[in-house]
């Protein structure tokens, strides 16, 4: 959302309040591709049970609790926290109660994203418990050792170690040529430098509502559209992929310095709490820029289930101060009930993920 809303869309949650009954809910639905690896823990060494919070941190709102044996299916993870499925949501669990299982190889015979072989340590690189330098040191590994690396933290690699699971510096890592997925022949989209942004961030939560936080929901949907554009071989340049500040200015500045050739930013919507659906901006006059929005905002409606706002022009800091074809993708109305539970699903974020990519695919086609 954008503090600076127009009149217009009051017009439009009148009109789209009124069609809402009209589009059928968000199937919700838990499947994980062939190519995608499942990472599951067990609960132990809690005095309870362990406690699931609504966000990544011991502050958090209390959802819910785990006993110890209680096998979790984690989605994501977020510094020392796990990101797991529960109860029909979506809640957090502490990292230090979670037994990580050995990770499932998937259909290539590989479990991780890509391999690592540390490289540049003096003596050895420290396997960590979290994600930071004070975490408490797990093991350690020498120069040459070659590992799986699960998933990244900012400049954490979470890799599976001595039958348990820990954090390396990626300084120390370097990509084992061809461990990435290849990418896709002959798509339109390899080679282009695309930059994304995901909206808000750090002690910007950006719009608020059902439990959901804007810089939350976007920051996922903007590592899921990274994913797949370097699966696509474009270069990708984030704006942020952690929960950190970034200033307005500075995420133009990072694209424009970076020669992007074209700049996504996503964002979820709040309005009065009956307005819904998606609407793309594109800075106004910008052909280009108009073209793109257009095809984004049409594969977000069509995969989403979403209610069709439109796309038009908009006069937002990113996409005025970018110097390439530049959008701002409203995914959904995170205060409005029916899209917030579209936006807690990962599978919705998948396919905003997927629809903004394919959004691109057609643009550069
Ligand atoms: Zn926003």
């Amino acid at each position: 959302m954008y503090k600076k809303q127009t009149a217009v869309i009051m017009v439009f949650a009148l009109a789209v309040t009124s069609l809402l009954f009209f589009f059928s809910p968000f199937q919700e639905h838990k499947e994980a591709s062939a190519e995608e690896t499942s990472r599951t823990g067990i609960v132990s060494g809690v005095e309870s049970s362990l406690n699931v919070r609504s966000g990544a941190n011991a502050s958090s709102e209390i959802r819910g609790g785990l006993p110890n044996g209680s096998t979790i299916e984690i989605e994501d993870i977020v510094g020392n926290w796990a990101l797991i499925y529960f109860n029909d949501t979506y809640g957090y669990v502490s990292m230090n109660y979670v037994d990580l299982n050995k990770p499932s190889a998937g259909s290539s015979g590989r479990t991780g994203e890509y391999q690592g072989t540390v490289t540049g340590v003096n003596t050895s690189l420290n396997v960590r418990s979290g994600a930071n330098a004070s975490s408490e040191i797990r093991g350690s590994l020498p120069n040459g050792t070659t590992v799986e690396v699960e998933s990244t933290v900012g400049n954490w690699a979470l890799i599976y170690f001595n039958d348990t699971y820990g954090y390396v510096s990626l300084s120390y890592l370097s990509v084992v040529e061809g461990s990435s997925p290849s990418p896709v022949a002959g798509s339109p989209l390899t080679g282009e430098t695309i930059a994304i942004d995901p909206g808000h961030g750090g002690s910007d939560p950006g719009a608020v509502g059902n439990g959901l936080q804007e810089k939350d929901v976007v920051l996922d949907i903007g590592r899921r559209v990274e994913q797949k554009l370097n699966a696509a071989g474009s270069n990708v340049v984030m704006t942020r992929s952690n929960d950190v500040y970034v200033g307005l200015e500075r995420r133009a500045q990072i694209a424009n310095s970076a020669n992007a050739d074209s700049f996504v930013s996503i964002h979820a919507n709040a309005f009065n709490g009956a307005a819904s659906g998606s609407e793309t901006f594109y800075y106004s006059g910008s052909r280009d820029g108009a073209e793109l929005a257009g095809l984004i905002q049409e594969e977000m409606v069509k995969a989403l289930g979403t209610a069709d706002r439109g796309s038009r022009d908009g006069n937002f800091s990113v996409i005025r101060n970018t110097s390439m074809p530049a959008v701002l993708a409203e995914t959904a109305f995170i205060d409005e009930p029916s899209d917030a539970a579209k936006l807690r699903s990962s599978a919705f974020r998948e396919a905003a993920a997927s629809a903004i990519v394919r959004g691109l695919e057609r643009y550069y086609n």
